[in-house]
């Protein structure tokens, strides 16, 4: 069943996001755009990509496929703040690829190689696994597809990574072709 959201719940939702580190733009636009109208948003708690008990299910790919844009208004996003800075990500990194010669899975799990793994401080190379990476998703690859967010979900990850309306190109269509298509009723359509 869908949930109809108060003002009070975007605003709170609004502020949320706003304080979340690593949204980028999203967090404020997604403030600003409560405050000026209505606008679309995905509850994490019901997209099947990002939640958790869910595991073994199959990659749920509308966010990126139902968009009327060609390149779809949703973004995965990582909130820094929950991300391990693992040195093998899941998200980041085709766990089940054979090793390489770094011992480093050999593959990249991103089809549209959206995601930048950065190194944190000095890099131990005596012992890999003592060093820490920022994984930071380039919104202008990403499709939504939401293969990082599926590999990221606890016990493989911490579940850091999700969906978003990137509400910088989202034409706030008023039926909203993703949320039609979306098997979890995981769209909302915020209203001031
Ligand atoms: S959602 Fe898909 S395209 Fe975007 S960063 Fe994740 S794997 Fe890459
Ligand atoms: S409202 Fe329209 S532009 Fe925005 S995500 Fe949905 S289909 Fe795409
Ligand atoms: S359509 Fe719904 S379940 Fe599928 S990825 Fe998008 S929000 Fe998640």
């Amino acid at each position: 069943m869908s949930r109809d959201y108060t003002r009070r719940d975007v605003l709170e939702i609004g502020a949320r996001a706003v304080a979340m580190a690593g949204l980028g733009g999203f967090g404020t636009l997604l403030a600003v755009k409560a405050h000026a109208g209505d606008a679309w948003w995905i509850d994490p708690d019901k997209c099947i990509n990002s939640r958790l008990g869910t595991a073994g299910a199959e990659t749920c790919q509308s966010c990126a496929t139902e968009c009327v844009l060609t390149l779809s208004a949703i973004r995965a996003v990582n909130e820094f703040s929950k991300c391990g800075r693992c040195y093998v990500c899941p998200a980041y990194f085709d766990i089940h690829s054979a090793a390489g010669p770094d011992g480093l899975p050999s593959k990249k799990l991103c089809p549209r190689d959206a995601i930048e793994r950065l190194p944190i401080g000095w890099i131990d190379p005596e012992d890999p696994a003592n060093n820490f990476y920022e994984y930071v998703i380039d919104e202008a690859l990403c499709n939504g597809c939401g293969l990082c967010v599926m590999g990221c979900k606890e016990p493989a990850g911490l579940g850091s990574v999700r969906l978003e309306v990137n509400h910088d190109v989202c034409l706030d269509c008023n039926r909203c072709s993703i949320s039609t298509a979306c098997p979890e009723d995981a769209y909302a359509r915020l209203s001031t």
